[in-house]
C-alpha cells in the first residue's frame, strides 16, 4: 500500500497547505497520509511550528480527515525534537503519533542550538565550536542523543536515523565503513530492538538532492532486517510533488535486502502490511 507518515506543510517549513498534499496523495493512489509538522521548540527557529499554531494545526488536519474520509486515511502527527528539557508530545491531545528526531546540538560557547542536518557551514561550526573538530565525538554525541531519546521519550517512529551523514557527501568528514561508526550504529539498533519503535526509511534526503542513499544507508537496513526491527517508508516531503519520491527504488532496495513488510498506521492502529 502507498503511504507516508512524514509530511511538512506551511505549518512549519513545508511549501504548501496540508490539503494540497492530501489531493496529491489521493491522485497518486495513496491509502494513508500522516502530517508531521516540526513540533514547537523552547527556542527560536525559522522552521519549527510556532507554539500558538499547534491547535490550529491539529484542527486543520482533523478537518481534512473528515472531509476526505471516503478517499484516504489522514493522521495527525508531529516530528518532535529531543534536547535537554524538550517537551514530550506523545500524549498531546489530538496527536495520533510522533516521529522522534534529533536535529539540535547545543553550542554552549555561543548559547545557541545548531542543527546536525543544516547547511554545510552550520555543520562545520558545530564540529569546530562544540567538538574542537573531532568528528568522531560529534557523530557519537548525535547517536547518543538518539539513544537517550529512544530510552526516555520513545516515539512511534525514529526519524532519519543517520541524518548525520547529510553533510558527509563523498565521505568528506568520516567513512561509514570505519569501525567506530559501525559500532555506534549497532549500539543504537540494539537499543531500538528492545522497544516497539519503528525505523523510517526516509527518501527525503535523496529527493531534495542531499544524499545518494536513503536514511538509513543500505548496510544499516541489512542489520535492521537481521534484528527484525520494523520499518516504514516515508518521503519526508516538503512539497506535494515529492510525496512518493524515490519510492519505487526504495521498495526495490528493501525487497532485495529481504524485507517483505512495512509497519503502517492504518484503520487506527499500527500493523504490518506487504511492501
Ligand atoms: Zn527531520
Ligand atoms: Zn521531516
Amino acid at each position: 500500500m502507498l503511504s507516508t507518515y512524514h509530511t511538512h506543510s506551511v505549518f512549519c517549513d513545508g511549501e504548501m497547505m496540508p490539503e494540497d498534499y492530501v489531493v496529491a496523495a489521493i491522485k497518486k493512489g495513496f491509502s494513508a497520509i500522516g502530517f508531521t509538522s516540526h513540533a514547537p521548540v523552547l527556542f527560536n527557529t525559522d522552521w519549527t511550528m510556532k507554539p500558538e499554531n499547534l491547535c490550529k494545526y491539529i484542527d486543520t488536519i482533523k478537518g481534512l480527515q473528515e472531509k476526505y474520509k471516503e478517499q484516504i486515511q489522514i493522521y495527525t502527527g508531529l516530528e518532535t525534537d529531543f534536547y535537554p528539557n524538550s517537551r514530550n508530545f506523545g500524549d498531546y491531545p489530538g496527536i495520533d503519533y510522533t516521529i522522534g528526531s534529533v536535529h539540535f546540538i547545543y553550542d554552549e560557547k555561543n548559547d545557541r542550538y545548531l542543527t546536525v542536518d543544516g547547511p554545510a557551514g552550520e555543520y562545520r561550526d558545530l564540529l569546530h565550536n562544540v567538538f574542537n573538530d573531532d568528528i568522531r565525538a560529534f557523530v557519537e554525541t548525535y547517536f547518543d542523543r538518539l539513544g537517550e531519546m529512544i530510552k526516555m521519550q520513545p516515539p512511534d517512529i525514529v526519524g532519519h536515523l543517520d541524518v548525520i551523514k547529510k553533510n558527509n557527501t563523498n565521505s568528506l568528514y568520516f567513512n561509514e565503513t570505519d569501525k567506530w561508526y559501525r559500532n555506534k550504529v549497532e549500539e543504537i539498533l540494539n537499543i531500538i530492538s528492545k522497544t516497539n519503535v519503528i525505523v523510517e526509511v526516509n527518501t527525503g534526503g535523496i529527493s531534495r538532492g542531499y544524499t545518494s542513499e536513503v536514511y538509513p544507508s543500505e548496510w544499516i537496513l541489512k542489520l535492521i532486517r537481521e534484528m527484525d526491527i520494523p520499518v516504514v517508508l516515508n518521503s519526508d516531503a516538503h512539497h506535494p510533488d515529492l510525496i512518493d519520491s524515490y519510492y519505487t527504488e526504495a521498495v526495490k532496495i528493501l525487497k532485495n535486502i529481504g524485507f517483505t513488510h512495512q509497519r503502517v498506521l492504518y484503520n487506527g492502529h499500527w500493523q504490518n502490511v506487504l511492501l
